[in-house]
């Protein structure tokens, strides 16, 4: 078990919070805020327990002057305010005497937001380098430091992994229930435990299938994935994507767990990626030379739902179709809809995926859907995240 914020009297002290900030933003103004109402557990826990918080995050990536004009944290600062109820108070740096300052004259109960952590990302990688000087320079202004932003665990940077090996520290509420959810149901999941993957390539999921396919119990496969499984079979699949060099890889996969790997039965095809195109339901047999597969057909979702019916575990990472239009979403809605309606622990990972239950009305129907993307596929593959590995264990 890691260390976490409840571990610690925080009365009085310094608490630096690492959060995911993450957040889409178009001309300034920020379109999803999930991530922001994701990290109001922990501060508020900080304030309510008498912390003077220090948020850190980043935002996007910087690579010039004209980025950081883009991706200023201060529209979160704004937003954060509202969900807060209190003032946030905005450091528009990285390092300097205004920050220096702020942290000295912070009281109990009060906020600030330091900007973007990957302004120090340009002209040189400080951040993103994990430079050690950066991470104890932002050490010094906390007392503790909490790892809650679960999007970035993946990664070793300055303030995450640099500033945890510096001071006594522990996760907070997102990133333990993150853990919990995917890292111990992985682990010891309740069976039979079923794993639907999708999304556009074999290659992003080559670590996910091998580890899971040791785990679960059945693979249902979707998305574009399923063409290059479909071809390894010896399918023609017209235009639809298959990734060459990952045939070889899916013959193996399907030789050694043949019982395990269930793939589509019919597909609805469409000649372009287009709201106008279009559309023919075909067996998975008789797909046209000019045609891609772009969702899973009613078929194959009847056939999952045999699958999903009778078991009791589910994690679910990749959109089974072109998910962004609507005329091949019905294939990742009706799967979504089944699983909605189960009385069973369903775990959502990766980006897109989360992306596509959220926008579809599902927000709070499943066990938990994760608020990481890449770190949720690294999690699913089994790997060791630095920003957890960093934090003590109780
Ligand atoms: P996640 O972010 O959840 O891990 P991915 O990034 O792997 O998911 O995949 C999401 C993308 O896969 C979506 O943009 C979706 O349009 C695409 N996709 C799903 N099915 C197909 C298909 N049949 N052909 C092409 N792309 C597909
Ligand atoms: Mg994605």
């Amino acid at each position: 078990m890691k260390k976490t914020i409840k571990d610690y009297d925080l009365k009085g002290k310094r608490v630096i919070i690492r959060c995911d900030f993450n957040v889409p933003i178009k001309d300034g103004v920020i379109t999803d805020d999930n991530r922001i109402i994701a990290s109001l557990k922990t501060i508020n826990y900080a304030l309510d327990n008498g912390a003077k918080v220090i948020l850190m995050s980043h935002l996007g990536r910087i690579k010039s002057e004209e980025d950081k004009m883009k991706n200023s944290l201060k529209v979160v600062a704004d937003r954060l305010s509202e969900f807060l109820n209190k003032e946030v108070i905005f450091i528009p740096e990285t390092r300097g005497s205004k920050l220096e300052n702020a942290v000295k004259n912070l009281k109990e109960g009060e906020v600030i937001l330091i900007e973007n952590t990957r302004f120090e990302d340009f002209p040189q990688k400080r951040e993103s380098g994990n430079d050690p000087k950066l991470a104890k320079y932002w050490a010094n202004l906390g007392d503790i430091f909490i790892n809650d932003a679960f999007g970035t665990s993946h990664r070793m940077h300055a303030s995450n992994v640099g500033i945890g090996r510096l001071l006594p520290n522990g996760v907070g509420f997102l990133v333990e229930k993150e853990i919990k959810m995917i890292g111990e149901v992985i682990k010891n999941p309740n069976r039979p435990f079923i794993v639907i993957l999708g999304g556009a390539k074999v290659s992003d999921k080559i670590g996910v299938i091998k580890n899971l396919v040791n785990i679960a119990d059945y693979i249902l496969i979707g998305g574009g994935m399923a063409y290059t499984f479909l071809c390894a079979k010896g399918l023609e699949v017209g235009r639809s994507i298959v990734d060459k060099d990952s045939i070889d890889f899916c013959k193996e996969i399907m030789e050694k767990y043949s019982e395990k790997i269930i793939l589509p039965v019919d597909v609805v095809c469409g000649k372009e990626i287009d709201e106008n195109t279009q559309t023919t339901l075909r067996l998975v047999e008789e797909i046209e030379n000019s045609e891609m597969g772009l969702d899973i057909g009613p078929k194959t979702v009847e056939l999952f739902k045999k699958y999903l019916e009778n078991c009791k575990t589910v994690v679910w990472n990749g959109p089974v179709g072109v998910f962004e239009i609507e005329k091949f979403s019905h294939g990742t809605k009706a799967l979504a809809d089944i699983l909605a309606n189960q009385n069973i622990t369903t775990i959502i990972g990766g980006g897109d995926t989360a992306a596509a239950v959220i926008q579809m009305g599902y927000k709070d129907s499943y066990t938990h859907i994760s608020t990481g993307g890449g770190a949720s596929l690294e999690m699913l593959e089994g790997k060791i995240l630095p920003g957890i590995d960093v934090i003590n264990e109780r």
